[in-house]
């Protein structure tokens, strides 16, 4: 584990087009379980400071199979090694951003619903989640995190600059 990273509560978040977001995380294996719940608890603390959803581990340069989803009003899910295992055929549109992509959001379509299967890294087994609505959107965000992918993939490089421009602006203008 890169206890060094755990010194500080809130992570570094790499930004696009920071090659290391291109990695494919590795999977958990029983070894790495000591330094989870540090790891995690550091992922949660980020996410509340950065104001996000949603955090891969890939995003702070921890190339594992870890994913933390912070909904309001919703229990907050902290998942090791999580797979879609079922989408749905129905999809639906939502303005996506990401932490790693600063400014830049679009109306993303996806499955509306998801089968997630997670190992439980406390009970030590496998567990599954029914997603659906912007649950569904962000785990599927974060695990394609895992997979060295970003929401902004299916655009081309000229757009994305002009999402970024855009949103800078709006920002800049106070909403
Ligand atoms: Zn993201």
């Amino acid at each position: 584990m890169p206890v060094d990273r755990m010194t500080s509560n809130v992570l570094n978040i790499l930004k696009y087009p920071d090659k290391r977001l291109r990695e494919v995380a590795k999977p958990i294996e029983e070894d790495d379980y000591f330094g989870l719940s540090l790891i995690f608890a550091a992922m949660k603390n980020t996410l509340r400071i950065k104001g996000g959803v949603g955090l891969a581990a890939t995003q702070v340069g921890i190339p594992l199979r870890l994913i933390v989803v912070a909904i309001e009003n919703q229990p907050v899910h902290c998942l090791a090694n999580p797979v879609i295992t079922e989408y749905s055929e129905d999809t639906c549109t939502f303005t996506e951003g990401c932490l790693s992509v600063p400014y830049a959001s679009y109306d993303k379509v996806r499955p509306r619903r998801v089968k997630v299967e997670h190992y439980d890294w406390i009970l030590r087994e496998t567990h599954t989640i029914m997603a659906d609505g912007l649950l569904a959107r962000v785990i599927q965000h974060e695990i394609d995190h895992l997979d060295g992918k970003l929401f902004i993939d299916e655009l081309s490089p000229l757009k994305i600059n002009m999402l970024q421009r855009a949103g800078k602006k709006r920002e800049k203008r106070g909403h």
